[in-house]
């Protein structure tokens, strides 16, 4: 299907994107964890215009119990996009769309986490976008992977994500929501950072092979900062607790 053309130039004569960017230039991230009293494990993550907030509980029991499995624990994650978070208000109905994140969310997750250390428990992720602007699976791994570190669960790593988009043949880092639509490609990537595995990889567009090979050494790098910066915010949290304990 040929796409609509972009209201304004995509990329303009010095090689900028529509927000000022350099192709190789990911968003301003921010990362906090541990934002919910109630919830066992939390996060909030701005990637550009983007507010997501996720929310883990568990290991707990499963209900209902016929879904338990014997030998893991069953990883349930629902991604919701509020109706306020896009410019047309979006039905609060579960959307095909709203299905489909949640299980590639949930698959790009689940290598990361020892689940058959909780046999018969269930770990359940609620991810909510509170404001879109393109890439908000990618928000919603780095913030469920960190309110799943919050929550205490095991992990043999965190997973981390951005997606990597074309303007005509130029690789563009983690593009946002006018270039998701107006652009010619969308590849959003998980990786676990520490290991190096890719845990999700998809692609809109059309690529080389060469083009993909770029597009994943793009993508690692980026993973390897925000890694840094959900390390960070799990530290910090963690720092935050120390203190109260010490003072009490
Ligand atoms: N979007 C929207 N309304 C919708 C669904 C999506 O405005 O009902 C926008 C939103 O900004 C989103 C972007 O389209 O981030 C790209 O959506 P996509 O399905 O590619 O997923 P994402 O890039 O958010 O992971």
């Amino acid at each position: 299907m040929t796409k609509a053309r972009a209201p304004v130039k995509l990329l303009d004569e010095n090689g900028r994107r529509v927000d000022g960017r350099l192709p190789d230039e990911m968003r301003r991230l921010r990362i906090e964890a541990g934002v919910l009293r109630n919830a066992d494990g939390s996060a909030y993550v701005e990637l550009g215009n983007n507010k997501v907030i996720s929310a883990v509980y568990g290991p707990r029991e499963a209900t209902p119990r016929h879904e338990a499995l014997s030998d893991r624990a069953l990883l349930r994650c629902k991604y919701t996009m509020l109706p306020f978070s896009v410019a047309d208000r979006k039905s609060p109905q579960p959307s095909r769309r709203e299905i489909e994140l949640s299980k590639v969310i949930r698959e790009a997750l689940a290598p990361a986490i020892f689940l058959n250390e909780y046999p018969r428990t269930a770990i359940d992720v609620f991810i909510n976008i509170l404001e879109a602007d393109g890439g908000t699976r990618t928000a919603s791994i780095i913030a469920a992977s960190v309110a799943l570190a919050d929550a205490g669960i095991a992990m043999r790593d965190l997973v981390a994500a951005i997606a990597v988009g074309k303007i005509g043949n130029v690789l563009v880092l983690d593009i946002n929501g006018l270039e998701d639509q107006y652009g010619d490609g969308d590849m959003p990537i998980a990786m676990m950072p520490k290991l190096g595995e890719i845990t999700l990889i998809q692609a809109d567009g059309i690529y080389t092979p060469q083009e993909i090979e770029q597009a994943i050494s793009m993508a690692s790098k980026a993973i390897r900062r925000i890694y840094e910066e959900q390390v960070r915010a799990l530290r910090s949290k963690y720092e935050a607790v120390r203190q109260e304990v010490d003072e009490e």
